[in-house]
């Protein structure tokens, strides 16, 4: 039994079910677990926070049943006992049997995570801090109200999200997307109603530094007529502060109707990327 933490956000204690290769770099994980039952969001980029345990722990150590007071007891665990904390995108939730999918790059070099994520296996155990409200801040996904263009970008890390959007999108809806991958194997079928035209962008040799491959391909664009359009933008983080600018500074696109959000840093882990914001 978990401890609500602060509505609309819980803890939800998951046991992986099964994995999937969806491309040379991104493994699907499917998880189930009874708690399920209270895990609700309207999807689109839902970002979640994952605990995963170290190499030989059996559960990942978070201090739930401290209910409010978890937080300061998990920083003070031994950093070889406190979980690894990482955020995620909900590729997918499913009903009968309760299960989510979450879509996780396997990057060199490697972190905690997409180790944890490239040998994980049926009975694994992990904690998720999820929403158990539909409607809740960790969607950042809001076009505003009259959008007539929504621009899509993001890397592999933001695919996830991006397929999530686009399968959300009703039917008319305007959408140019652009999806940056290291491997073309890593390319999916997208599935959607909206009026799309997505974009894949193959990265040679690897690289990620310097600006995105999508910045040359969106300034050569040629985008529709649009009287208000909504831009959403995440991925490596000097990427999107790039492309941010691209659209707010030489686009002319309302700064108030970009959503950019840093999703990793090249050279940084998680902890060390959250402690320079
Ligand atoms: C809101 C939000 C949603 C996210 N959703 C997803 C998702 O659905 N799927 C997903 O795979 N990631 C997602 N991410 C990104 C993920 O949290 C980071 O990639 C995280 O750093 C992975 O942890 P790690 O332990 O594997 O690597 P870390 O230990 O954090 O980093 C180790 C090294 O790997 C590098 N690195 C980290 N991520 C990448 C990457 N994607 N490609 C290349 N190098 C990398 C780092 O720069 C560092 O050098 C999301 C991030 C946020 C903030």
């Amino acid at each position: 039994m978990t401890t609500a933490v602060a509505a609309p956000f819980r803890f939800f204690s998951l046991q992986v079910v099964r994995t999937r290769r969806l491309g040379p770099s991104l493994v699907r994980v499917t998880f189930a677990g009874d708690e399920l039952r209270e895990f609700h969001s309207n999807g689109c980029d839902q970002s979640l926070s994952l605990f995963l345990p170290h190499p030989g722990q059996t559960e990942p150590a978070v201090p739930v049943e401290l209910g409010d007071g978890w937080w300061q007891a998990w920083r003070e665990l031994p950093d070889d006992v406190r979980a690894v904390m990482r955020s995620y995108t909900l590729r997918s939730l499913r009903r009968d049997p309760d299960e989510v999918d979450i879509d996780f790059v396997l990057h060199e070099p490697a972190g905690h995570a997409s180790r944890w994520a490239a040998q994980a296996g049926p009975g694994d155990r992990v904690l998720l801090l999820g929403p158990a409200i539909a409607d809740n801040r960790a969607i950042r996904f809001r076009p505003p109200e009259g959008t007539d263009l929504t621009l899509l970008w993001g890397d592999e890390s933001a695919l996830p999200a991006i397929a999530a959007i686009l399968e959300s999108l009703p039917a008319g809806q305007r959408v140019r997307a652009w999806l940056e991958v290291h491997d073309a194997g890593n390319i999916q079928d997208l599935v959607t109603e909206a009026d799309a035209q997505i974009t894949w962008l193959v990265q040679d040799g690897g690289s990620t530094e310097g600006s995105p491959m999508a910045l040359g391909a969106i300034r050569d664009a040629q985008l529709p007529d649009a009287e208000r359009p909504y831009v959403w933008i995440a991925g490596e983080s000097s990427h999107i502060k790039a492309l941010r600018r691209h659209f707010v500074g030489e686009r002319g696109v309302d700064r108030r109707s970009v959503t950019f959000v840093g999703y990793w840093r090249q050279g940084l882990t998680e902890e060390q990327l959250r402690a320079a914001e």
